[in-house]
Parts: C-alpha cells; structure tokens; sequence
C-alpha cells in the first residue's frame, strides 16, 4: 500500500499551493522524543507472519514489565515497544538475545528521525563461549582479541586480575544476525603453534543448519552445498552443537 502510494506521488504534478513548506519546529517532536526515550525498535528474525496480539501477550509474559508495555506496528513486520520506565528498558536490553518462538527478537534504540521503513536491524549482542584455548590464553586480552574478529566485543566474563580459569572463555559480543555465525578462528599465540578455537553460542534460536544464517530455517535455505563440503556426520555444516 504505501509503496503504491509512493509510485503515485512520484509522478504527481503539485501546485503552487501544495508546494509551499511547513516548518516544524521542536515543539511538534517534543513528546514523542519525551516517550521516545523509554521505546525499542523492535524485529523478529523469521519468515513466518507475526500474529500482533500474541506478539504482546508472549512479551509481556517474557519480560514482566514492572509499568505496563505497549507494542505498536510501525512497518511490515517492525515493531515500536514502549515501555513505561526506562528501567524495563535497559534490563530487557542488557539481557539480550531474546526469543520468540524460537525466532531471534532483535531490539534496537528508538530512532525518531529516520521513517519506519528505512529503519534496519541487524544487530544483536550473544553470549560465547571460546573452547580449545590454552591455559596462558584464558585472560581478558585473549577475549578482546578473538571477539572483535566476531565483530565487536561488548564485554569479557573476567575478574578484576584479568584471567578466568575454567573450560572456556566467556565474551559477549554483537553479531550481525543477517550473516553466516562464526562457528570458530585460527589462533596463534605469539608467533607459536596455530590452533582452531571454537564458538559456542549461548541462547541460539532457531538458524539454518546448511548455510549458517539465522533468519531462516533449513527448509528454506536458498543456498545449496554440494555434497562434498558437507560435514560427514549429521549431512550439514552447522547444528544444534554451534
Ligand atoms: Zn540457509
């Protein structure tokens, strides 16, 4: 509809009359800028159609908003949620990913300049786990160093003296959803031995177990592997191991 519109408009002849400006000035943006402060822009990753009202009831069921929650259609499948304090806000965004029927929520800041439809989302922060380090790698700096390769690491799991024994190194980092997951990086430690270090993602929704992406489901998948580059065991590159 409002792409039709647009076609419209684009070749709409205006009158003097109609091409005269408006200027607006900050008092016409003062509220929703106001409220705009406790909102999230809100998408979730699947091809499936959202059903609006049990969009809200799971939310309010999965969050508890301590003041009410108000989500809006703003686009095709995107969403405005207000919240009624920011407290909702920041705790809902600090705990991120969510999931919703299996599918990734991804949330983002409140944008009030830009027009719904040219609001993208793409980003979203996961907890993970690195495996197969060496014990002298188990510190902050390690984390650092393999997690921005993800893409950028928003925090290392490591106390105050820098180092965290244990079976792995804990980084969250944010991922961008509409890529392949990282399932693991070749590391060398000082100029030494080379090894693979492997990615275990904490809170994974559904993805596609053949090409790696999380906005569809293998059935889906546009992407067809041939078959000697498919893992020998479960048939595809990536599973519910990752
Ligand atoms: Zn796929």
């Amino acid at each position: 509809m409002a792409d039709k519109l647009e076609a419209l408009w684009s070749k709409l002849l205006f009158t003097e009359e109609e091409g005269e400006g408006i200027d607006l000035g900050s008092d016409s943006t003062r509220a929703a800028r106001e409220i705009g402060k406790n909102c999230l822009v809100m998408k979730i990753l699947t091809q499936r159609t959202i059903v609006l009202d049990a969009l809200r009831k799971h939310l309010k069921m999965l969050w508890r908003p301590s003041r009410g929650l108000l989500v809006s259609e703003i686009e095709e499948e995107l969403f405005l949620v207000e919240f009624g304090d920011g407290r909702d806000k920041k705790r809902i965004m600090e705990t991120c990913p969510w999931i919703y029927e299996k599918q990734l929520i991804l949330l983002q800041e409140f944008e009030g300049e830009r027009v719904p439809k040219e609001i993208t989302l793409k980003w979203t922060p996961f907890w993970v786990q690195i495996y197969n380090l060496s014990l002298m790698s188990m510190t902050r700096e390690t984390g650092k160093e393999i997690g921005e390769k993800i893409i950028m690491v928003l925090d290392v799991d490591v106390p105050e003296k820098g180092v965290q024994w244990g079976k792995y190194l804990h980084v969250r980092v944010r991922v961008d959803a509409m890529k392949k997951l990282v399932r693991g990086k070749k590391v060398t430690i000082e100029k030494g031995e080379t090894r693979w270090v492997f990615f275990k993602y904490e809170r994974l929704p559904n993805f596609c177990y053949q090409c790696g992406r999380l906005d569809h489901g293998v059935k889906e998948c546009a992407e067809k592997i041939s078959m000697e580059n498919r893992a020998i065991d479960e048939g595809l590159q990536y599973g519910a191991w990752l």
